[in-house]
């Protein structure tokens, strides 16, 4: 209502005047006046709607005419509006900048799709993994684009519960899981995900169960079938059966050696279990493995210690002692009779280095970078018949990862091999005469 006073007023004010005028001076000098006032409003009006279609052409950058009375009240109400305008406009700008860094920044390849399946907007990652380009791509038919044959399936079907697993056709290495969303009237948002460490480890995961299943599969048919030879004969010989005995012994101290290096090896991996720390007398340690190598050698190996340092280790006794005697078992199991074993510990370069070298059969170098794999053997049989698991060099590669160590092989085929373990300066103690906890047996007693 407070719009109205003012013209009202005005109004009532020039019709009085008007009044006087007939009164005075008769109807011409009012109709006289009036066309007057009729003659200025116009005048005005003209003058400030010219005003206004100026501003409104330009109203961002030029601030509205200023003027009084009715039309100040209209340029003011226009320019409130104006700026709620902007406001709610730049509002909306920053929210929608926002969702776009937003999904700039998201990882996975995300792309809008029209109801027709063409595409209206797709992320930076969509060109990482299906090799769209936003600018160069929208309005063009994602089918025409995309052409694998699973794809097309997957998208003709429309079933959103579904995923499709496929190699990227941008890059054959890496493995996508695709999946439709549907939103808004008809639209759909294709997603792209990066699924190839999940496959990998996946992958790893149906190996290691097949491996397993493949190393208990000999043993226990092996086990088996003489179980089933010993109910069926009446008349066995002893020494017969006693054979029997030995070789089901045999077989069952294979299944036991592998379930042990499993459980070993899963006890290493498990997150909760943290490696208890105690100062490790490595000499000692060193004496200790070069008697376990004679002992495991039975005489066919000239065994030699060669010890450098009298420098102790920080770190865990026994799986030290593990990791390295797995080195000193496979030089004895992979050297043959007459052949040399020197075990060495010694300093260099501030680290501290254990190393097993052997004058064996040698590796090959492109099998090198692999024997730390679970179950990879360079030569399946004598892995076997040495009573091998294929898991030794796993441990050991876990162990030395656990104490910040790294394994360093070096090999020759036909010459012999060295089997480092490098341990970083930061383990290494000065000797600690006296405070060795585990009693290590003396060379040449150990059982
Ligand atoms: P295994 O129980 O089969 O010995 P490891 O993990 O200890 O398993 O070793 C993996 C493979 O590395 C062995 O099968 C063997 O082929 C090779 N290897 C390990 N140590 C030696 C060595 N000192 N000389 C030759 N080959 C070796």
């Amino acid at each position: 209502m407070g719009f109205w006073w003012r013209p009202l007023g005005v109004l009532a004010g020039v019709l009085l005047v008007a009044l006087f005028l007939w009164a005075g001076w008769g109807w011409v000098a009012a109709l006289g006046f009036l066309a007057g006032i009729q003659a200025f409003v116009m005048l005005r009006r003209l003058l400030q709607e010219y005003r206004l279609a100026r501003w409104l052409e330009n109203p961002d950058e030029v601030d509205p005419p200023d003027a009084s009375g009715t039309w100040g009240d209209i340029f003011y109400r226009l320019q409130k509006l104006q700026r709620r305008q902007r406001a709610s406009r730049s509002e909306l700008t920053s929210a929608l900048e926002q969702f776009e860094h937003a999904a700039e920044a998201v990882p996975d390849g995300m792309v809008i799709l029209s109801r027709t399946d063409q595409i209206e907007w797709c992320n930076p990652a969509s060109r990482k993994y299906l090799g769209l380009d936003c600018d160069r791509d929208r309005g063009q038919f994602v089918r025409y684009l995309l052409r694998q044959a699973n794809f097309l399936e997957f998208l003709d079907a429309a079933d959103y519960s579904r995923r499709l697993v496929c190699k990227s056709p941008n890059n054959r290495e890496l493995t996508l899981s695709l999946q439709l969303v549907p939103f808004g009237e008809g639209k759909k948002l294709l997603v792209a995900r990066d699924i190839t460490d999940l496959e990998r480890v996946d992958a790893m995961r149906r190996d290691f169960i097949a491996n397993v299943s493949h190393e208990l599969r000999t043993p226990l048919t092996v086990v088996g079938g003489f179980v089933e030879t010993l109910a069926d004969a009446h008349d066995l010989k002893p020494e017969e059966s006693r054979r029997y005995y030995d070789i089901m012994l045999d077989h069952t101290h294979r299944m036991q050696r592998l379930l042990d290096d499993l459980l070993t090896l899963s006890r290493l991996e498990s997150a909760d279990h943290a490696l208890q720390e105690e100062k490790v007398d490595m000499p000692a340690m060193a004496e200790a493995l070069a008697a376990e190598a004679e002992s495991l050698s039975r005489g066919r190996h000239h065994v030699s210690l060669r010890l450098e340092s009298d420098a102790w280790l920080t770190g865990n006794l026994q799986e030290i002692r593990s990791a390295l005697g797995n080195l000193v078992s496979n030089a004895v199991r992979y050297t043959p009779e007459g052949g040399e074993i020197t075990l060495r510990w010694r300093e260099q370069g501030g680290e501290g280095v254990f190393s097993v070298t052997d004058t064996g059969e040698g590796i090959a170098a492109e099998h090198i970078p692999r024997l730390t794999e679970r179950f990879y053997r360079v030569d399946r049989s004598r892995s076997r018949e040495t009573g091998g698991t294929g898991l030794g060099l796993a441990i050991v590669k876990h162990v030395l990862t656990r104490h910040g160590a790294r394994l360093d092989i070096q090999s020759i085929p036909g010459k012999g091999s060295t089997f480092s373990a490098v341990f970083p300066a930061a383990r290494l103690l000065p000797a600690l005469p006296g405070e060795n906890v585990i009693p290590f047996p003396e060379r040449g007693q150990a059982a």
